[in-house]
């Protein structure tokens, strides 16, 4: 079964052993988050192994080491923030080495260190809570 997971400005393919449940707002004790959040419960090694969707990063980072049966598959796409970006200071554009922050408008360029807004998207209407 494969997820997609967004964390840090990037989607991710991610394969999941068979048998692997989506949870969506159980608490995950292991998360240690404040709020409920969704997650996957994985069948591994005859025991089902609850993992938490936040830290955004962690499931990427599992996935990566094929930790838990986890693996990824093919390249993080980039969010529609990404398209296009390239850090000022050393000209990277590759989103592998970009990476944007979950709440923050600033990218953050793991080749060089520097941090720079993100780019303005083009025209995506955000709805004024206060004008209802
Ligand atoms: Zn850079």
């Amino acid at each position: 079964m494969l997820i997609k997971h967004y964390a840090e400005g990037k989607f991710y393919t991610i394969r999941c052993p068979e048998g692997t449940m989506v949870v969506r707002n159980p608490v995950f004790r292991a998360s240690g988050a404040p709020a409920p959040c969704d997650g996957i419960v994985v069948p591994f090694e005859g025991r089902e192994v609850p993992i938490p969707a936040e830290p955004a990063g962690l499931l990427p980072l599992l996935a990566e080491s094929r930790r838990c049966g986890l693996a990824l598959v093919g390249e993080p796409e980039a969010d529609v923030r990404l398209h296009g970006a390239s850090c000022p200071a050393c000209g990277e554009g590759d989103v592998n080495w970009l990476r944007a922050g979950d709440d923050s408008e600033m990218v953050h360029c793991d080749r060089c260190g520097a941090d720079f807004a993100m780019p303005s998207p083009a025209l995506i209407p955000i709805p004024d809570p206060k004008r209802q």
